[in-house]
Order: C-alpha cells, then sequence, then structure tokens
C-alpha cells in the first residue's frame, strides 16, 4: 500500500467531522465570525432545524474581494496576527470553519467592505468554488448555508428532528448573545422569532436582562450578584440563590474571556459551593464570567473551541468556588421572592375572585382543583391543637398572642412568633409582613452550622459501634480513602482496612444516629475526594465533609414550643448565615409581605 496526501475537499470534510457536528456547531462557527469582525447586529434565519437553510447577517467589517477566496482555504485566517497561540483576543483562529462548512454543504457569501463600493458574493458547492461576482449588499456579511451535510450522507443521518436541532441553535445563541451584550441578536425559523435580544445601555444590566430572558422571569429577582478578584483572576456575573435551583446543569452558563465554555470546573465549582446548601440531585442556576491573562490558559484544545486547559487548575477552581461561597454568604438573607410568588401563584385561582364571594364560615371548606383545601381556609379555622397550650386553651386571635409590637421599636427581620402550628410551623409577625417558619428545617440548620463551627476546633466526638460496619468498595477506592485515615478521625470516623477492597468502619460520629447507612456516607465522602482533586488535608474541607456528615445524621425532629423558644430560633436564624435554607435546599421559611396578603383577599 502506498502513502499519498489527501485531496484539499477531503482534508476540509474529516475537519468537518470536527467542527461541524451539527446545524448549531455551523451557527456557533458563523456567528463567532461576525462578532470577531466587529458587528453590532446579528440576524440569523433558519428553516428546518437549519439543515436545509441556515443564514447569518452581520454588519461587521467585511471581507474584501481579495480576500474572500481566501477566507474559504484551509488554516487561511486574519486573525492571528502574531502567530502566538497564547494571545488570542478573538473567538475564532484557526482557520478551518469556512472551508469546513463549505466541504459539506452549499455555501454563498456576500460582502462588502465599507472602503469598497461594490459588494462581491462568492458560491462554493462540496467546496468547489465558482468565480466571485458583483453583487448587492450593505456594508457586512451574509453567509449562507443550504443543504448542510448533503455532501457527506452518513452525517446526514446522525442529524435529530428539526425542533431538537433548532433547541441546540437557540441555546448556542443564547450563549454567545449572553457574552456579547453589546451586539443585538435576532434568530427567526421562518417568519416566527425565536431569540431577539436588543443591544441595551448599560452592559451589566443587558447581560442581567439577557439571563432572564433565558433562564426565567423571575431569576433577576432571585439572584446574587456577583464579583470578585483575586491576584490575575476576576469573575463576575450572577447566580441564583440556593433554593432557586433546577433538575439539570444547563442552565449553568460559563464563559472564560468572554468566550462560551463548558468546562468541568466550572460545573465543579458550582456543585462543590452549593453542596451545602442544596440536595445532590439539584443543581444551581447562574452566569460566570471568568478573565484572566490570555497566557495563563489554552483554549486551542479542541476544534470546537468550547473547551479550555488553565494553566493552574486549582487556583482557578478554588478562586470559582470561594468566590461563589462568599457572596452565597453574604447574601444568605435574601428572601427567596421565587417561592412566594410561587405560593401565591397556586394560591390565587382557589381564592374567591369577587370580593362579593369573599370567606364565610358558614359555607364548606371548598376543594381546590387539584383536591387540597384552600390554605387560606385552614388559616382563618378554629383553632389548631398545637396552639392549645397544655393546661388550658389559648387564645387563638393572632392579634393578642405572644410579643406586642410597638409600632416605635426596631422590630427584627423575622419578626417576633404568633403561633405554632402542628408542631412544625412557626407564625410570625414582622413590621410588614408574615413570617412562616418550617421549624424543623430551621433548626437543622442551627445545628449543621454550630457543627461546623466546632469541627473547626475540635475533633468530632466518637461512637464505637456495636457491630462494626464492613463496606466494599473496590480496591482503589479503597486505597484513596485510607490515604485519609488519619483525617477522618477528626470527623469522627475510625476507619480499617478489611481485606481485598473492602474497608472496616469501627468507630463513628456520636451525632449519627443509630441507624445511619455508613455505606452511603463512605461513598459520599468518596465523591468529596474524587471531587477536591489531589493533595490536600480533609481538615482544609470542614464545610464539605460537616455537610457530608450532616447530611447522614438524623437531627432533632420538631417538638411544641413556648414563644420565648420560638423567638429564640428566630433570632438565632437572623444571626446565622445560611439559615435561609436547609442542609437539602429546602426553604427553612417564607415570607409574606402585606401586599401579599393583601394581592391574595383582594383588597388590591
Ligand atoms: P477563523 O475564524 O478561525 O479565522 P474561519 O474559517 O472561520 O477562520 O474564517 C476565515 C476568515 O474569514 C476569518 O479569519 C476572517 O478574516 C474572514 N471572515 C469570516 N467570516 C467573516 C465575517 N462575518 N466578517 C468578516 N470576516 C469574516
Ligand atoms: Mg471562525
Amino acid at each position: 500500500m502506498s502513502i499519498r496526501v489527501l485531496p484539499s475537499n477531503l482534508i476540509n470534510q474529516i475537519a468537518a467531522g470536527e467542527v461541524v457536528e451539527r446545524p448549531a456547531s455551523v451557527l456557533k462557527e458563523l456567528v463567532e465570525n461576525a462578532i470577531d469582525a466587529g458587528a453590532t447586529e446579528i440576524d440569523i434565519v433558519i428553516r428546518q432545524g437549519g439543515r436545509s437553510f441556515l443564514s447569518v447577517v452581520d454588519n461587521g467589517c467585511g471581507i474584501s474581494a481579495d480576500d474572500l477566496p481566501l477566507a474559504l482555504e484551509r488554516h487561511a485566517t486574519s486573525k492571528l496576527k502574531d502567530d502566538n497561540l497564547f494571545s488570542i483576543h478573538t473567538l475564532g483562529f484557526r482557520g478551518e470553519a469556512l472551508p469546513a462548512i463549505a466541504s459539506v454543504s452549499r455555501m454563498e457569501i456576500t460582502s462588502k467592505v465599507s472602503t469598497a463600493s461594490d459588494a462581491w458574493v462568492l458560491s462554493v458547492e462540496g467546496g468547489v468554488k465558482s468565480p466571485l461576482k458583483p453583487a448587492q449588499c450593505p456594508n457586512g456579511t451574509r453567509i449562507e448555508i443550504r443543504d448542510l451535510f448533503y455532501a457527506t450522507p452518513a452525517r446526514l443521518k446522525f442529524l435529530r428532528s428539526a425542533p431538537t436541532e433548532t433547541n441546540h441553535i437557540v441555546s448556542i445563541l443564547e450563549r454567545l448573545a449572553l457574552a456579547s451584550s453589546h451586539i443585538s441578536f435576532s434568530l427567526k425559523d421562518e417568519n416566527k422569532t425565536l431569540c431577539n435580544f436588543k443591544r441595551g445601555g448599560i452592559e451589566q444590566e443587558e447581560n442581567l436582562k439577557r439571563l432572564s430572558d433565558i433562564i426565567g422571569k423571575d431569576f433577576s429577582s432571585n439572584a446574587i450578584h456577583i464579583q470578585a478578584e483575586h491576584e490575575s483572576l476576576s469573575l463576575y456575573g450572577w447566580i441564583g440563590i440556593p433554593t432557586y435551583h433546577r433538575n439539570t446543569a444547563n442552565d449553568h452558563y460559563c464563559f472564560v474571556n468572554g468566550r462560551p465554555v463548558r468546562d468541568k470546573i466550572f460545573n465543579a465549582a458550582f456543585r462543590v459551593a452549593y453542596q451545602d446548601f442544596m440536595p445532590r440531585d439539584k443543581f444551581p442556576v447562574g452566569a460566570l464570567f471568568l478573565s484572566l491573562p490570555l497566557e495563563e490558559v489554552d483554549i486551542n484544545v479542541h476544534p470546537a473551541k468550547t473547551e479550555v486547559r488553565f494553566r493552574d487548575q486549582d487556583r482557578v477552581r478554588n478562586f470559582l468556588i470561594s468566590s461563589i461561597k462568599h457572596h452565597l454568604r453574604q447574601s444568605s438573607s435574601q428572601n427567596p421572592q421565587h417561592l412566594t410568588n410561587a405560593l401565591i401563584d397556586r394560591l390565587m385561582p382557589t381564592l374567591p375572585l369577587h370580593k362579593a364571594e369573599a370567606y364565610n364560615p358558614s359555607i364548606p371548606l371548598r376543594a381546590t382543583q387539584n383536591n387540597q383545601r384552600s390554605y387560606v381556609a385552614d388559616f382563618s379555622f378554629p383553632p389548631s391543637p398545637s396552639l392549645i397550650k397544655e393546661g388550658g386553651a389559648r387564645d387563638v386571635s393572632v392579634e393578642i398572642i405572644g410579643h406586642q409590637m410597638d409600632h416605635q421599636e426596631d422590630i427584627p427581620p423575622l419578626g417576633y412568633a404568633k403561633a405554632q402550628l402542628h408542631t412544625t410551623y412557626i407564625i410570625a409577625e414582622t413590621r410588614d409582613g408574615v413570617v412562616v417558619v418550617d421549624q424543623h428545617a430551621a433548626h437543622e440548620r442551627l445545628v449543621y452550622e454550630q457543627l461546623k463551627c466546632s469541627m473547626k476546633q475540635a475533633p468530632l466526638a466518637r461512637q464505637v459501634l456495636l457491630i462494626p460496619d464492613i463496606i466494599e468498595i473496590g480496591e482503589t477506592k479503597c486505597r484513596k480513602l485510607l490515604q485519609y485515615q488519619e483525617d477522618l478521625l477528626w470527623f469522627g470516623l475510625m476507619i480499617e482496612p478489611f481485606g481485598k477492597g473492602t474497608i472496616l468502619v469501627r468507630e463513628a460520629p456520636s451525632i449519627l444516629g443509630p441507624t445511619t447507612q455508613f455505606q452511603g456516607l463512605i461513598y459520599d465522602l468518596l465523591h468529596e475526594i474524587e471531587d477536591l482533586g489531589e493533595a490536600f488535608s480533609l481538615k482544609d474541607k470542614i464545610e464539605e465533609v460537616a455537610a457530608t456528615i450532616a447530611c447522614h445524621g438524623s437531627i432533632r425532629s420538631g417538638r411544641r414550643l413556648t414563644l420565648p423558644e420560638m423567638d429564640a430560633l428566630l433570632r438565632d436564624m437572623e444571626k446565622t448565615p445560611h439559615s435561609g435554607q436547609c442542609n437539602h435546599g429546602r426553604p427553612t421559611y417564607i415570607k409574606l409581605e402585606k401586599a401579599d396578603l393583601e394581592k391574595l383577599f383582594g383588597r388590591r
């Protein structure tokens, strides 16, 4: 067999295999080119999920008639000015997208530079160029792609349905639009507008607006603004408060030096920073814009340029985690507004819509659509057993029990307790509303925060297990875990090797109940250790480990509380960071403003 150099169109098709996975990747390359060309308006039209037609029109610098044929040559670019792969200011630099796309589709590029009087058009079919022709076009570039993958039918078979491909396109465009709030973007499918981002005034405001368009209308009122700097690293963005979570990591929007990336370092940072406040199967949302010197990051990892490699991974990772944590801590008292809104939304349809229909005690409770009794009726109903103190009935009228609020005094944020319901909920009156506290969740959080504190000072008390627990985890994991044998003692866990791939738990933290499943705890700890990367001491990771341990412990459950006890709990919550959600990310309290109540009762 003799060796031959492949024909150039085949080389381009091979490159297309990596660069052009689906219509969305074509869109990404073309829009990146438009952004690099300095455009301020980018308009996209697609048909059939981009498979039969995809066009991108920009008002950027354009391509001159001389350069047009060159733009379609492999490895031809205007962007690597000083031949330095570590000083890339543009989104593109590899000079391979246009020839790759042209090799698998029918492409037409029309472009006009502002200094020329005419526009020129170049057509390519399956990589074969036709001669340049004069054309009509305003300053900028229009690229039309037809019949994507017609030249590589095998690829065509991998495409999904038009709506799925359209979703991919929207998702890519959203990411690019988030990174470039100084540019207007529109995306149309036939005549339907799928995205419309207008460039606005202040960049950061526009950014938050776009994020809310993408993540959800209520994101902006449930977002924490992030701004952090450390040595050469800087970060800004918005993250959701911990009770605002999702079932997937799809709403993590991550950018490095203005480039949308999908890097596990960001996902890991989100997970580690929020793990204290979120159930394991939920994901936070938010956008993180990281900037660092160009020479500290390599973007030439994959042709699609969505992966990056940091010179110092751990430094970036720690910076991201500590910045997110810091801001979470600072805003831990932020009211979960989306929960109040959701509650109101849920209650509204069950409420009498007209004032004439208002609650009348002689009419039996109405069942709501989903057969739940109306919450409102519950609140206004006769004494619940938990309101009756041992030894005698207690006045139910919420107005006269508990702390008497004086209009002059400073009322604390969570107000004063007025009642306890179902030995579970504390109702407190605040200056301008009502707070309902899940006493168990709140207490769990307080205990956990104390636990974290005390663990920083002294080892956790241990208790010998009556029957040591034997857990099989495999040899690699065993080796990994046993490296931390010493460290784990601090956390109240005494483990020993116990033959092939097995460990034995001899002593465990006394705070963990007798029914604790150590298998789960050990697996979670391993997960933690693998997650945290190499070479660290578990003691530096008290919070992470404490969270894992606390998660498996059972902490005192709800009981009847006196009003002073309830008030004390409220005051503790105000003092304790992160008391707005329990360890599993559920809220510990819900707040209803007076205005919300007025809305509910049709007074507004
Ligand atoms: P790269 O972006 O990596 O340079 P491409 O194959 O995507 O490679 O594009 C090749 C060249 O074509 C670019 O370097 C640029 O000079 C030119 N070009 C492509 N699209 C546009 C556009 N929309 N406006 C102006 N120039 C463009
Ligand atoms: Mg490009």
